[in-house]
């Protein structure tokens, strides 16, 4: 009995070892089972979990059920999936075996209980990583590991967010040290003007995909650069600097250092830019290349993603902390002060200019694009000065659309209903837009159970949660009685949460109380909302936006109607997305680039109410959800904002609430749900990532490897 149980144990360590798990719904219900309680209260962690498992709870719980049996199972599914050879990357794009491409990127949202990321671009590295595992592109991953990852979130009785931060220790994680040919933890070492900097490396195994996190925090280096990796987004100029030469310098030399020869290069935002400089350097030593000719090739294999409009989403630094950190680089590039700063000039010879990582990624990739359409016509006219001369149209910055990885956002519910509805392998083709067809032909009630199960599953996690939270910040008894009973599923539910960026503008909504009171307390038609999302630790702006909604949230008229939960994060996320009857988008057009909540909830069955910006400018057909005005813009923000927040009341009042209110004999809303079927069916197979992949891989990594996607009519 003994030791069935060990073998048990190892099993499950095994299935938690490979990250694919944080995808896969048996997986998660395994781990869960071992202890309920503890997997909620430990955040997810299948390495927590297990480590907190006497053997004696692990004997019961397999009894119970049945986990012999179902780890073997998902073990065998686990090496088939690790071996299929029929996907799309295989079949279309196997040329690049030859080398993979090497994804950079600064933050990874796999899983929260890995907090290594902080937003929206985290969770889309992780999502783009996770999709190149289920198609089998070959690609390998490159990050930082954040010791004290990013932060978790909590409100005084205010409402004003403090943070905390966790402790990432790589032990616990589902990391494995990355060794070198003696069997001793792999070091990769970088030379600056004020002394080397060391740092190790970790693996972590995300279904098909390797991905290396650097961390600094090795014995080789002092106090200070073991801190290095501490945070995301944390430190100042000069750390920010350093880590992003240990991101693109020393991801570089780590992938070589492990053999791994790349046919491509994607930086996945500015923060890597400094990646194709060491992999000239590389070339040059390697060819003996010149420096032009070496940059140049590197730049062919090189792809940019761009993915904010915002000037603070744009690296910039000065000149002097540039040569301090990659002096001893240029010195082997044999390229002077003024050539390494002109790559980050628009204009090479403005001694006045800071050096913007965005310039160098621009002009060290010969590809590069924006996050939506609309993104990618704003980046060309933002950047139409790196060329001159160039009508806007002209300038080489395309785009490919955000999307979102299936497997992770989709609730079990109606992961049940597509089970029922469309055809036989509907997964594995959700990017084929005949795939979603069927969902026109299920009946109203079918969706709306599943539809129901999940609101009133969000509903059971808020009544948890907020109520918790609330005494634990010393609010009144009152408040926290009242959070016990919050929400209704017979009650409309608007969803918004995002980073309080304040571009985002999460207080648009807020803007006529009175307005809002009429429409949440409407004595048959009552409409609640539930707000999550983090401010930056040092964005005082986006805090008390997010104070705003808290004390909006304890005023007597909202209380228990207008929610605000604390600690948004992945799991937060997916409970949202899932359960809300509309997703609330309303960012000051053209700032959002992309966004992706919303594509989570279209998979779900909620609707999109938003402003026509980012991915929902080219997706909004008129029926497919709702628009918030027509996509007008004011040189004057207040001006534009003051005109959105009456588009806004407007469409929820002529629009959402009385579609969501109109009911047939069986008090089922018909053409709500006509709207949620033609959402699933003209957008689900474009705001996936498995597109998003493919997109990038026959658009932009085959050529820039100098490759061409199969034609499979020949094979
Ligand atoms: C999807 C997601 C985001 C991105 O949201 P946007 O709509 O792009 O702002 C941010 N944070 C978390 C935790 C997410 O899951």
């Amino acid at each position: 009995m003994q030791s069935d149980d060990q073998e048990l144990r190892d099993k499950l360590a095994r299935l938690g070892k490979n990250l694919a798990w944080a995808w896969d719904a048996e997986a998660q219900s395994v781990f869960r089972d071992l202890d309920p309680v503890r997997w909620e209260e430990g955040g997810h962690d299948p390495t927590a979990q297990l480590a907190a498992l006497t053997d004696a709870d692990l004997e019961t719980s397999a009894r119970a059920h049945d986990l012999h049996p179902r780890v073997d199972r998902l073990l065998l599914e686990h090496a088939h999936y690790l071996e299929r050879r029929t996907d799309w990357g295989p079949v279309r794009a196997g040329v690049l075996a030859g080398g993979p491409v090497a994804y950079f990127s600064a933050e990874f949202g796999l899983h929260e209980s890995l907090p290594i990321y902080s937003g929206g671009l985290g969770v889309l590295s992780g999502d783009h990583v996770k999709s190149a595992s289920d198609l089998g592109v070959p690609l390998v991953a490159v990050g930082l590991l954040y010791a004290g990852g990013y932060f978790t979130q909590h409100f005084d009785e205010t409402g004003w967010q403090h943070e905390t931060y966790p402790t990432v220790d790589p032990e616990l994680q589902p990391l494995t040290a990355v060794l070198d040919a003696d069997g001793e933890p792999l070091r990769i070492h970088l030379s600056t003007r004020e002394g080397d900097l060391h740092a190790g490396v970790w693996e972590a195994h995300v279904g098909r995909v390797r991905l290396f996190l650097l961390d600094s925090d090795v014995l080789e280096n002092d106090e200070q650069d073991r801190g290095l990796t501490a945070r995301l987004y944390g430190g100042d100029r000069r750390m920010r600097a350093r880590q992003e030469l240990l991101l693109g310098v020393g991801g570089v030399r780590a992938l070589h250092a492990m053999g791994i020869r790349p046919a491509v290069f994607h930086l996945n935002e500015g923060h890597s830019a400094f990646a194709p400089l060491e992999a000239a350097r590389e070339l040059m030593e390697r060819e003996g290349r010149g420096f032009h000719d070496a940059c140049f090739e590197v730049a062919s294999r090189t792809v940019f993603t761009t993915h904010t409009p915002v000037p603070a989403g744009h690296d910039r630094f000065d000149p002097g902390l540039v040569e301090q950190q990659l002096g001893p680089l240029r010195d082997a590039l044999g390229i002077s002060e003024h050539d390494l700063f002109a790559l980050g000039r628009v204009r090479p010879d403005d001694g006045g200019e800071s050096f913007c990582m965005t310039v160098l990624a621009l002009k060290l990739s010969h590809r590069a694009n924006g996050v939506s359409a609309l993104h990618g016509r704003v980046s060309r006219k933002m950047w139409t000065c790196l060329w001159p001369g160039r009508p806007e149209q002209d300038v080489p910055i395309g785009h490919i659309t955000n999307g979102v990885h299936l497997p992770t956002w989709l609730a079990p519910a109606m992961a049940r209903v597509y089970d029922e509805a469309l055809p036989l392998g509907w997964r594995r083709a959700q990017a084929e837009p005949e795939t979603w067809a069927p969902i026109e032909q299920v009946d109203d009630r079918t969706l709306w159970t599943a539809r129901t199960s999940l609101k009133e599953e969000l509903i059971r996690f808020v009544r948890h949660r907020s109520p918790e939270r609330a005494r634990k910040r010393g609010e009144d008894e009152s408040v926290a009685e009242a959070l016990e009973s919050a929400l209704s599923a017979d009650r409309l539910l608007i969803g918004f949460a995002r980073r309080f960026a304040t571009y985002k503008r999460a207080g648009l909504v807020l803007d006529d109380l009175e307005r809002l009171d009429s429409l949440v307390n409407h004595p048959q038609r009552p409409l609640t909302l539930v707000f999550a999302g983090k401010a930056h630790p040092k964005d005082d702006g986006g805090k008390a936006l997010l104070q705003r909604v808290f004390q909006v949230s304890r005023d007597p008229r909202f209380v228990g109607k207008v929610v605000l939960l604390e600690g948004y994060d992945m799991a937060v996320g997916r409970k949202l997305v899932s359960g809300v009857d509309v997703w609330l988008n309303n960012p000051r057009r053209p700032l959002e680039a992309s966004g992706t909540s919303g594509q989570k909830v279209v998979l779900n069955g909620g609707l999109n109410c938003s402003i026509p910006d980012g991915w929902w400018a080219e997706a909004y057909d008129g029926h497919n959800g709702f628009s918030i005005g027509t996509g007008g813009v004011h040189m004057d923000p207040a001006v534009q904002d003051a005109r959105d927040a009456v588009d806004l009341m407007h469409a929820l009042e002529e629009e959402v609430v009385p579609l969501y209110y109109d009911r047939d004999q069986h008090g089922l809303p018909h053409r709500w749900l006509g709207r949620v079927r033609r959402s699933i069916a003209t957008l689900s197979w474009r705001f996936n990532s498995d597109r998003m992949v493919r997109d990038y891989a026959a658009g932009l990594y085959l050529p820039a490897a100098g490759l061409k996607l199969a034609d499979f009519r020949h094979l």
